[in-house]
């Protein structure tokens, strides 16, 4: 029977990030992912590195000045899928007064400045400030009659991306990522954890031996305390739906809204993938099945609603180019309200025997910090490890000492040098995806022609096959929507036929 150090159930951003951090520290680390990497809540997130400034109004401060340091950390390590962007709320003085909302911002900075620990120089990004929406300026796509308003910055990722770039880190470091492998029992035996795992079709079984068990299945974290490990948990969680739609671009500038609502809420819409916006997200209390759950009409309703409030054009369910629900699973305080549930992370320790680490919420921002928490609680049974994950970059975010912005800047300066008959939007969006590692991806490539058979929507064989030989891409799925985004410039028809090459060549 294979024996590892730690046993992970889930590979989403939290399981990924846990299996980084501990194979860097030495320890043989196992995930086993039921389906594929971050195909639950962790690629149907808003996608933002942030702070959280609506968690102010939570007094979350723990949770917000932890994020605003992440944020300058993740930066760091993976310029390429994270960069920062502006946004700008419209001032609605009913909302919430001016001096509510400088009082916010001012916090936001100095949270930031402080709990990086540098006196704040240390924040790369800009301060916060007023401005005047000019309908050619910061007002562009909005409705006229909103002149004023507040611009500050946050920062944008593939969460997707996210995920899988921390899962090759892990298998870099000696770690099995095992996908569409279900754990299906994890009992204590002496001094291990007795772990079965099923492929996703049921048809092959294999029982593995762990020192230690993390559970980081997200919103079925409980589920899986109380069947597959059969541990009645003190840890409630509460699933509480997102839901984002994708629409036509609505105004052509870079910056994003943070939009407010009569209901308190804030919605986001954001410049995505060129020619879209995306806006969300909604709160909606569930408790149906997790794997089951979409976008209702009512959230498209209220989204549109919502956006429809500030733009210069109404939105109806008609503009929808595609829609995404998650499911937060977050831990139960009791709140009424499930925009007031916090957002706020908890882990806890079951040391009966050998220890099993449970994972209550979260946030795809604090995933680096919780896993050295996640270590921390473990530290009695691996100690003398150190943190590492703060400043080693994911794979293809190398830039050296360079800013984001720069870094990325050069790289796609090198590749267009490199491959000059390559397009230049193809270069670009390859750098984004892949960073430094564009280069291996496109080896000596000299044209198009070189990159096998183009399937529509900027997606080529040659990066189709990376996405199989080095990220565990199985189905269609995985690269359409999880390690691209290519669905959403892609037709139907070159969905489908995409497809039928998948099921051929894997
Ligand atoms: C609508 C929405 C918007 C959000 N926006 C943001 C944001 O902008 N910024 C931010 O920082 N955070 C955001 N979040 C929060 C963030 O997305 C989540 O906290 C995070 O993705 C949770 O990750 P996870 O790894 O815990 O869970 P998941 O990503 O759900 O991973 C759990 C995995 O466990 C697997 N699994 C379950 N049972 C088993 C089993 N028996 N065997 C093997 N595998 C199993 C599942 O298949 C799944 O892939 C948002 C969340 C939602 C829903």
């Amino acid at each position: 029977m294979q024996q590892y150090d730690l046993a992970i159930i889930g590979g989403g951003i939290n399981g990924c990030g846990i299996a980084r951090d501990a194979a860097g520290r030495g320890l043989s680390v196992l995930v086993a992912e039921a389906g594929d990497l971050a195909g639950a809540t962790s690629s149907a997130s808003t996608k933002l590195i942030h702070g959280g400034l609506r968690y102010l109004e939570y007094y979350e401060f723990r949770l917000v000045a932890e994020a605003l340091a992440e944020r300058e950390a993740l930066l760091r390590i993976a310029p390429h899928i994270i960069w920062p962007l502006e946004f700008v709320l419209p001032h609605e003085s009913h909302l919430r007064p001016a001096w509510m909302i400088r009082m916010g911002l001012f916090f936001y900075d100095h949270l930031g400045r402080r709990a990086f620990g540098l006196g704040g120089s240390a924040s790369t990004l800009p301060a916060s400030r007023g401005v005047r929406l000019a309908p050619d300026g910061y007002g562009k796509g909005l409705n006229p009659g909103f002149t004023r308003g507040f611009a500050y910055y946050d920062c944008w990722v593939d969460d997707a991306r996210l995920v899988v770039l921390n899962a090759r880190s892990a298998a870099a470091r000696g770690a099995r990522i095992a996908t569409r492998t279900r754990v299906t029992a994890a009992r204590r035996d002496g001094e291990h954890w007795h772990v079965t795992l099923a492929t996703a079709n049921g048809t092959q079984r294999e029982e593995v031996s762990a020192r230690a068990l993390v559970n980081a299945a997200g919103p079925w974290v409980k589920s899986v305390l109380d069947r597959e490990i059969g541990i009645a948990s003190p840890g409630k969680v509460r699933l509480v739906r997102g839901s984002h739609m994708v629409v036509p671009r609505i105004h052509d500038r870079r910056h994003a809204f943070i939009l407010q609502n009569p209901d308190r809420r804030i919605v986001f819409m954001i410049p995505y993938e060129r020619e879209f916006t995306l806006i969300g997200t909604t709160d909606v209390a569930m408790d149906e099945d997790p794997s089951q759950t979409r976008a209702s009409q009512a959230e498209i309703d209220y989204l549109c609603n919502a956006a429809s409030h500030y733009t210069e054009r109404r939105l109806t369910p008609r503009d929808v180019v595609w829609s995404y629900s998650g499911v937060r699973p977050l831990y139960d305080d009791g709140s009424d309200d499930p925009s007031a549930v916090t957002r706020d992370y908890h882990l806890l320790l079951d040391e009966d025997g050998p220890p099993l680490v449970s994972i209550f919420g979260g946030k795809i921002t604090t995933y680096r910090r919780l896993a050295e928490h996640v270590m921390k609680k473990l530290e009695t049974w691996f100690p003398d490890t150190h943190a590492w994950t703060a400043t080693e970059s994911l794979p293809g975010g190398d830039f050296g000492d360079a800013t984001a912005k720069a870094g990325f800047d050069a790289l796609f300066d090198d590749l267009c040098g490199r491959y000059p008959r390559l397009p230049g939007l193809l270069l670009a969006r390859l750098a984004r995806r892949h960073g430094t590692l564009a280069r291996a991806l496109l080896g000596d490539a000299q044209g198009e022609t070189d990159l096998g058979e183009y399937f529509g929507g900027g997606l080529y064989e040659a990066e189709v096959r990376w996405f199989i030989n080095h990220e565990w891409a199985r189905e269609a799925e995985d690269v359409l929507w999880r390690r691209t985004k290519c669905g959403l410039h892609m037709s139907a028809v070159e969905r489908e036929s995409f497809a039928a090459w998948m099921l051929r060549n894997v």
